[in-house]
């Protein structure tokens, strides 16, 4: 274990930021809420539990370019937009956040690899930091996280006075070299007391006891079915904020853009709340919002575990909890359908 005096946290991101750019979660002073931001002199680690958007954003980007096509004549010139991956660091990503990478990893990583994604992935040192102060939305425990002990290249713990850091990976390694003589042995004792601490509040949150259990084994077409669905889908507003705040929604779109000169083609996220996700050709299998509103929870509830070895695709974040305009939300939906289940 290592540990640095909160009093050099500045000199901790001067330091890792002369070697790579460093991202980490600030406050916006407009709105007061905390979002990811680049690192530069004077800028300060918000305090917030976690970010309105997601860590995601840094592996799987809301839009990115995949390939130019120029046209000289008849000839089609094919270009790769993508310049050389440099070494980067996300700073203070919270433990819901650091497993929905391992369940993006799951999809982008399958063959084939989506190779944009591998590449940021390659690239991206991911520094965790254990929560101190769960909101009464959280419930990644029911998904065996720890927010105590988050997963990462980099494991870190603050208290009023420090911060700790246990180094896990070989990329680890290399943030914790760049941080250079900044860093001291010791700081187990604190680190065991306060994961103590935040172990027994976590126990007495709202939905410290929700489980997702029922959801596991052959329930497909029992959910599928569920008269549910309606009532529970009546008043979604197919707005996609669910969708956009999820650290584990995968969805996207491609489309070609033309730029007068040629043609750029580009993904951007989709959401399968929106009319048009499965528009195509022939039409569209999905025309109610009952049914776009059930593929988002089916998959997450049920889906991607039949086709992950039971892993559910949510991490508890409870961001669909407190963004959702009509409170809806996955918690809700899993309550309401599990007595038919
Ligand atoms: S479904 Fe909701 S609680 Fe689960 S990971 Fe997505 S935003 Fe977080
Ligand atoms: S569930 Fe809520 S956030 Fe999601 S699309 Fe419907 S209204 Fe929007």
């Amino acid at each position: 274990m290592l540990k640095l005096s909160l009093a050099k946290l500045n000199d901790l991101f001067a330091a890792v930021s002369a070697g790579c750019t460093l991202y980490l979660p600030v406050d916006d002073p407009s709105s007061g809420r905390a979002n990811y931001r680049k690192w530069t002199e004077g800028t300060e680690l918000s305090r917030a539990l976690n970010t309105v958007r997601s860590a995601k954003d840094f592996f799987f980007p809301q839009t990115e370019n995949l390939v130019d096509f120029k046209m000289k004549g008849k000839e089609i010139e094919i270009i790769d937009p993508r310049s050389e991956q440099e070494d980067f660091v996300v700073f203070g990503v919270r433990a819901c956040d650091a497993r929905s990478f391992s369940i993006l990893d799951r999809v982008f990583l399958a063959e084939p690899v989506d190779t944009y994604y591998q590449s940021r992935r390659e690239h991206g040192i991911v520094v965790t930091m254990a929560c101190t102060r769960p909101e009464e939305t959280c419930f990644c425990q029911s998904f065996g996280i720890d927010p105590t002990h988050p997963e990462g290249d980099v494991s870190c713990w603050m208290d009023e006075e420090n911060l700790y850091l246990s180094v896990n990976t070989e990329k680890g390694k290399k943030f914790a070299e760049l941080a250079g003589g900044l860093l001291e042995e010791g700081g187990e004792e604190a680190v065991k007391a306060q994961q103590e601490d935040v172990s027994a509040l976590m126990k007495k949150l709202p939905l410290a006891n929700f489980s997702t259990d029922k959801f596991g084994g052959d329930v497909l077409m029992k959910a599928f079915d569920s008269s549910k669905w309606k009532e529970l889908s009546e008043s979604c507003l197919g707005c996609g904020t669910c969708t956009f705040v999820c650290p584990t929604c995968q969805c996207y779109d491609i489309r070609d853009f033309d730029t007068g000169n040629g043609v750029t083609r580009f993904r951007c996220w989709d959401s399968c709340m929106y009319s048009d996700f499965t528009l195509m050709a022939s039409g569209n299998p999905r025309t109610s919002q009952l049914e776009r509103f059930r593929q988002r929870f089916m998959h997450k509830l049920v889906y991607f575990p039949a086709n992950n070895e039971g892993i559910y695709g949510c991490v508890g974040c409870g961001r669909c909890l407190s963004k959702c305009p009509i409170s809806m939300n996955i918690v809700k939906v899993a309550k309401c359908l599990e007595g038919e289940l």
